[in-house]
């Protein structure tokens, strides 16, 4: 565990130019926390190589507000500029932790990862941008099941089936299975031999839940495929005896940035967030910034809306910050 002023979420240009306004205004320390193994993720991954970065995108022209800004360059040198902004600011970002859950504690926040890394802060900023997906399993759906398969956070909004597979190995397996065993006999698929990444409270639910028989437990388990059946689904392991359920529920990672806002607690209004002029949302202390934080975003948006945070922060949870989490 580790404790922070400030935690963001996401190294992105949002979460970076916070780091960066968070810093120079002397509001430290700073941890970011980014899911992949480099700052940036998204414009390395849907940029071609070479591609023109503009300041004037969708032919909106955003004049800059706070310290971070760029004039129109390529790719490479927009991410050279952000590697420039991370040595220059010395970024505290911790690769390859995905903030899986944000939960309130003494009115200080509890920052998971994936990975068991749990960071508390007094104020949160989430910047993951709006292209998150849940991670689906590499082979195909057949089309006339697709109604009985789930993905991500989807799987607590359908709990009609009678015998279902939950797939994963982590929290939000352990969570969903333990939900759908309310009223069905739950499986639960995991490839490995043992859970590793269960917090306690759940994995305590869970053995409970699987002791009374509702749960069976399928570890070193692996799906080759799944198959429509009469039934519903039949699901085809490489290393175990088929089995016919009547939905399956994957939780594999991964989630759309809106439902990891509603499952949080934040509110809402259709797809998009609740937010004031700072990114602050209905959650004191919980801010928003980049692309999930404005109508229509580009980088220097994202750049604005960071400025926009820290003044925010500035102006009303100075003795927030203050406060021993
Ligand atoms: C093809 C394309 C071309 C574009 N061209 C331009 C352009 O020329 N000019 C312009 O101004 N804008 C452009 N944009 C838009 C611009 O890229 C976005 O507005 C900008 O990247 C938004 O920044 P952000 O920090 O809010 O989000 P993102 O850039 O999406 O960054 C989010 C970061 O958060 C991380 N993350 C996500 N979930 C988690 C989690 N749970 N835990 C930890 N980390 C997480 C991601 O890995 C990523 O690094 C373009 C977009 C696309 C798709």
């Amino acid at each position: 565990m580790e404790k922070t002023k400030i935690a963001i979420i996401g190294a992105g240009p949002a979460g970076i130019a916070t780091a960066v306004e968070a810093k120079s205004a002397g509001l430290e320390p700073v941890i970011i926390l980014e899911k992949s193994n480099q700052p940036c993720e998204t414009i390395h991954k849907f940029y071609h190589p070479g591609k023109r970065v503009d300041p004037v995108y969708r032919k909106r022209k955003i004049e800059p507000e706070g310290i971070c800004r760029f004039d129109t360059c390529t790719k490479e040198e927009f991410l050279a500029l952000i590697d420039d902004y991370i040595q220059r600011y010395e970024l505290d970002i911790r690769f390859k932790q995905e903030v899986r859950n944000i939960k309130k504690e003494n009115d200080c926040f509890v920052v998971e990862t994936n990975q068991g890394l749990v960071v508390k802060a007094p104020v949160v900023v989430i910047a993951i941008g709006i292209f998150g997906r849940p991670v689906k399993p590499s082979y195909k759906i057949p089309k006339e099941i697709k109604d009985r398969v789930f993905f991500g956070t989807q799987a607590h909004l359908d709990s009609s089936f009678r015998k279902v597979l939950v797939v994963g190995g982590g929290d939000s397996a352990a969570e969903t299975a333990c939900f759908l065993a309310k009223k069905a006999q739950v499986f639960l698929s995991y490839r490995r031999p043992q859970f590793f990444r269960i917090n306690p409270t759940n994995m305590a639910h869970l053995e409970k839940l699987v002791q009374e028989g509702k749960i069976t437990l399928l570890m070193n388990t692996d799906i080759q495929r799944l198959e429509p059946d009469p039934q519903g689904i039949k699901v085809i392991f490489k290393d175990h005896d088929p089995l016919v359920v009547e939905a399956v529920y994957y939780c594999l990672g991964g989630s759309t940035p809106e439902n990891f806002l509603k499952s949080i607690g934040v509110k809402m209004e259709g797809k998009r967030a609740v937010v004031n002029e700072y990114g602050e949302t209905n959650i004191p202390g919980l801010f928003l910034a980049g692309d999930l934080a404005v109508e229509k975003g580009s980088i220097m948006s994202a750049f604005n809306s960071a400025h926009r945070v820290v003044e925010g922060i500035k102006r009303h949870h100075l003795a927030r910050l203050e406060r021993e989490c």
